[in-house]
């Protein structure tokens, strides 16, 4: 078998960075996610691990809450920028099982400019160049987002959050959706409002059909708990 750069690359990183659970943190022998961490997730099922919120379906492998709600803020918030590698795996085999063959080039829900520059990454691109990794595959930088405004995640309401989103996403110069499949990729489906304002500047670009796709979903029925721990925090 002929070693691919990247894997030689990869290889020798991990020699330096030993391969880690995103969740718990234990050190492991390969990539990917501790038996522990890996039974005990809160992931969603084939019933519940759907939304369609206007128009658009969104799905994901894992609910907001506990050990998957810890990993995503600290991807976002704190630097931690290596569990992106294993949540992709999480990413690639819930599409690849809840929506085969339904879409043909993948996308990240964009960042401001000023958001890139503090966080010094995009989380949602990181996520979804790990889950390209599994198809050989890159994500295509469709959108871009023109204004940096409010984090979605220090609004009070959904209504905050749709008004928040409204025309800050636009389609990249020079990239033509139409008739194509897009999956758009992010970090956490909340109200959903992110996920369709991307999808609506793709479809008016035309693109034949876009699905949601994120590491977690917020269980519906315990949203507003999660609200007021994020108001806490
Ligand atoms: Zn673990």
């Amino acid at each position: 078998m002929k070693l691919r750069p990247d894997t030689l690359w990869n290889g020798f990183l991990d020699l330096l960075f030993p391969p880690k659970c995103p969740f718990c943190g234990a050190v492991l022998t390969r990539p990917g996610i501790c038996a522990a961490c890996a039974d005990a997730l809160p992931r969603t099922s084939d019933r519940d691990g759907f939304r369609t919120v206007r128009g658009l379906t969104c799905t994901a492998p894992l609910f907001y809450e506990g050990a998957a709600r810890d990993t995503l803020l600290a991807l976002k918030f704190s630097g931690r920028a290596s569990v992106a590698e294993p949540l992709g795996a999480l990413l690639a085999t819930c599409a690849a099982e809840r929506l085969p063959g339904m879409f043909d080039t993948v996308a990240a829900v964009p960042i401001s400019r000023e958001r890139r520059r503090t966080r010094g990454y995009n989380q949602s691109e990181l996520l979804a160049e790990a889950a390209c990794r599994h198809w050989d595959t890159r994500p295509e930088r469709l959108l871009l987002k023109i204004a940096d405004n409010p984090a979605q995640s220090g609004l009070p309401d959904a209504a905050a959050r749709w008004k928040n989103v409204a025309g800050v996403y636009r389609l990249a110069p020079g990239r033509d959706v139409s008739g194509r499949r897009v999956l758009l990729v992010d970090d956490i489906c909340t109200t959903g409002a992110t996920l369709c304002e991307c999808a609506r500047v793709l479809r008016d670009g035309g693109a034949a059909a876009v699905y949601g796709l994120t590491v977690a979903l917020t269980p519906a029925e315990r949203k507003t708990i999660w609200k007021k721990r994020e108001t806490i925090r």
